[in-house]
This record gives structure tokens, C-alpha cells and sequence, in this order.
């Protein structure tokens, strides 16, 4: 590290951390990378599925963080305690920091739920256990409020487990319902949320939408997406003061918080575009970006959504929400074709971050 380093110190090593990381990796002469994360390792959030429907296990969709090596960048699994964005301090169990420049991506927390979900990976492991034993009754999600990770996730376990109780033999015994507070399933883009109704329609799944689920409404089974918060300790900062609805306020060009040198990016942050992983990395590359003092295109809230119809059909929604006047969001498929993509998108990052193929 040469003395002229900028120390740059990213809270979370996610979507955004790792992607942030990678980047500034490139330029190893110029900065000096620490990230922490509590955990030992990388879940996709789409791998919970694999763990849900039993296609793997938690350790077998761990990508551990050993294997993140990159010149100029530390990665050290610390649990961040308290953050002062004023002078930039960062306490951890283990450690403090004050670097020059302080990057937030510690994501968004669950508001505790002790029933169904399949939103951690701990709640996908746990669900996977009770699957076995549906044989009839009546099976819903709720989406308990907005805004949730990635919206075409409800609707994919939907999907997913419409398929899985098919192959049981057991699904003309239950009902499977789905409720979202929603006013249609992906409301920026009306062209995936007509070919998710369609499809809901076409496997004889109910759905309601605009309607807030209430669990234990006469339902054998209810599976919560649950309601989502900004980590504790990032309220406990004060970098929630004057965001939206409790996330960290930015800029939404720059992802700068309005702290001097402290960004804020990904499912923490109060920039308009939906909670999702592939927001998050496009994030990443805009602090990049102005940390290496050349972003001329502001961020545009770009960002590719994948969403599984089951039967091994995918839609590709390319989503921009920041870009135009009006966020837009086409959408291609759903295809089995267009699988292929979906799995090269999973490759691509795995490479990219933690050198496996
Ligand atoms: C079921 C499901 C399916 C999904 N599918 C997709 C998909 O197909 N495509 C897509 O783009 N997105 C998908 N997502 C959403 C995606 O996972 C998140 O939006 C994305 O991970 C957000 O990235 P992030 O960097 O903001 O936060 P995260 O990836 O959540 O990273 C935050 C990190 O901070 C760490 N952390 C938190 N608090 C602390 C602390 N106090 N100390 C230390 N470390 C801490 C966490 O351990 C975590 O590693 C899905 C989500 C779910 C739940």
C-alpha cells in the first residue's frame, strides 16, 4: 500500500460491498480497501430457493469469503457496531476505523417474524423441513408491506412451489393463494405483471392485490415475505435522518449521503429504484466512480430482473428507473430459452468476485 493511499472502508460485503470492492481493486496504487461483514460467507438471493425447494443446502450456497481476493482490498469478517457519520468512526466487535472514505451497504433487515418465510436463508432451510409434509390445505404468501427485496420474488416461490406440489401429486388438494399490498405484481412494469397473472391464472392460483395480508386468516399455512427495515444500526447512526421511510438518504446521482466522504448504496439506501441485488451493483459502479472522480452519467437506477415462471421458463425485465422521465421496465420471455441467461448472471459473479466457475 503506498502512503498516499486513500483508505476506503465498506460496511457489508453484499451485492454492492462485494461489487464496490472489485472495482476500487483495480486501481490497487491508489486505494486501500477494508470490508467487513458478520458473516462467513455470500448467499445469492436467489439460491434461497435452491435451499427452499431442496436442489441444495445453506453450506452448498455459501460462497465463503476467503475466497475474495483482491489486490488493495481486505476482507475481515467483523459485525459493525456502532457508525458516526459525522467524523466517519466505524466501531466493530473487534476493531475501529476512521478511514477517509466510508461506504454504507449493509442492506435491508426483516423486522423479526417467527413464522414461514422463505426471505432468509435460516427461514428458506427451516421451510424446506415442513414442504414435505403439505399434502392438502390451504398454502399462502403474504407480502406484509413494501418496499421488499426483489418483487418478482413472491411470485417465483409462487410459481416454484405450484410446481413442486405438482410433482408431489398433492397439488389438486391445495389451494395456493398470494396476496400483495400491491396494486399488480411488478407495478413498474405491467407487461410482467400481466404475464404474472396470466400465469397465476393458468395454474389455478388465487391472488389478490392491493390487499395487505393478515396471517392466521384462515390459511393452513402462511408464508411471509416480512416487513423490511433499515439495519438497527444504521438507524442508531442518524443516517436515516430525513431519508425516506427509514432508509439512508442520498443523493441519487452519487449515492453521497449529505456526511462528507460517507456514501450509502444498495437496499439500505433511499435512492427510488427497487430493493435488488443487480440495483445494487449498478450502484456500486456509480461510487466507484465518483470515489475515482470521473462520473459524468449519474446513476440511472439500471438494473436486469430475472423472474421464474416454473417449468423452467424465465422472463428477463430490464428495468431503468432513473434514466427518463418515467422509470421503464420491458420485458422479454418468458422462455425456457432465456434460461440460459439467468444462469451465465449467477457464473458471471461468482467469477467475478470469487474466482470459481
Ligand atoms: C428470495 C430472494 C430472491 C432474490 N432474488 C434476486 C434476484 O434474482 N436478483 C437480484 O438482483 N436480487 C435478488 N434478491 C435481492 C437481493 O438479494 C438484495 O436486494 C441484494 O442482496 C441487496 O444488496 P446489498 O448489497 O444492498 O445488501 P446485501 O446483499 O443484503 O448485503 C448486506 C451485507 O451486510 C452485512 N451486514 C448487515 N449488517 C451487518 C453488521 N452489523 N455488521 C457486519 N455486516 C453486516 C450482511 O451480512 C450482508 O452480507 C433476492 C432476495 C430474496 C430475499
Amino acid at each position: 500500500m503506498s502512503s498516499a493511499s486513500t483508505d476506503v472502508l465498506i460496511c457489508g460485503a453484499g451485492f454492492g460491498g462485494l461489487e464496490l470492492a472489485t472495482r476500487l481493486s483495480e486501481h490497487a496504487d491508489d486505494f486501500h480497501v477494508t470490508l467487513l461483514d458478520r458473516n462467513e460467507g455470500f448467499v445469492f438471493g436467489y439460491s434461497k430457493f435452491d435451499v427452499l425447494f431442496g436442489h441444495s443446502t445453506v453450506d452448498g450456497v455459501t460462497l465463503p469469503y476467503r475466497d475474495f481476493t483482491k489486490p488493495g482490498v481486505e476482507f475481515r469478517r467483523e459485525e459493525v457496531v456502532s457508525i458516526d457519520p459525522g467524523t466517519k468512526e466505524v466501531r466493530t466487535d473487534a476493531n475501529s476505523y476512521r478511514p477517509d472514505i466510508l461506504v454504507v451497504a449493509l442492506g435491508a433487515d426483516y423486522v423479526p417474524y417467527d413464522g414461514h418465510e422463505f426471505y432468509s436463508v435460516e427461514g428458506a432451510a427451516r421451510l424446506r423441513e415442513v414442504l414435505p409434509s403439505i399434502e392438502r390445505g390451504i398454502v399462502q404468501i403474504g407480502v406484509l408491506g413494501v418496499p421488499f427485496k426483489c418483487p418478482p420474488a413472491p411470485w417465483e416461490a409462487m410459481f416454484l412451489m405450484h410446481d413442486y406440489f405438482v410433482e408431489r401429486g398433492v397439488r389438486e388438494a391445495i389451494d395456493l393463494r398470494i396476496t400483495t399490498p400491491m396494486p399488480m405484481p411488478i407495478p413498474v412494469s405491467p407487461v410482467a405483471s400481466q404475464a404474472i397473472t396470466d400465469a397465476l391464472d393458468a395454474r389455478g392460483i388465487n391472488y389478490e392485490f392491493g390487499h395487505r395480508a393478515v396471517p392466521g386468516s384462515g390459511e393452513d399455512y402462511f408464508i411471509a415475505v416480512p416487513l423490511h427495515k433499515a439495519p438497527d444500526v444504521v438507524q442508531a447512526s442518524g443516517l436515516t435522518e430525513g431519508g425516506a421511510d427509514g432508509w439512508i438518504h442520498v443523493d441519487p446521482t452519487n449515492l453521497r449521503t449529505p456526511f462528507d466522504g460517507v456514501y450509502a448504496l444498495g437496499d439500505c439506501a433511499d435512492a427510488p429504484v427497487p430493493r435488488a441485488g443487480t440495483l445494487a451493483e449498478s450502484a456500486a459502479r456509480v461510487v466507484a466512480d465518483d470515489i475515482l472522480g470521473r462520473l459524468e452519467v449519474p446513476y440511472e437506477g439500471r438494473g436486469i430482473c430475472f423472474v421464474e415462471f416454473g417449468g423452467g421458463e424465465i422472463g428477463i425485465v430490464n428495468v431503468e428507473f432513473l434514466a427518463g422521465a418515467e422509470p421503464r421496465a420491458p420485458m422479454a420471455g418468458p422462455s425456457q430459452e432465456l434460461m440460459k441467461h439467468n444462469e451465465a448472471f449467477g457464473a458471471e459473479r461468482r467469477e467475478r468476485w470469487f474466482g470459481r466457475s
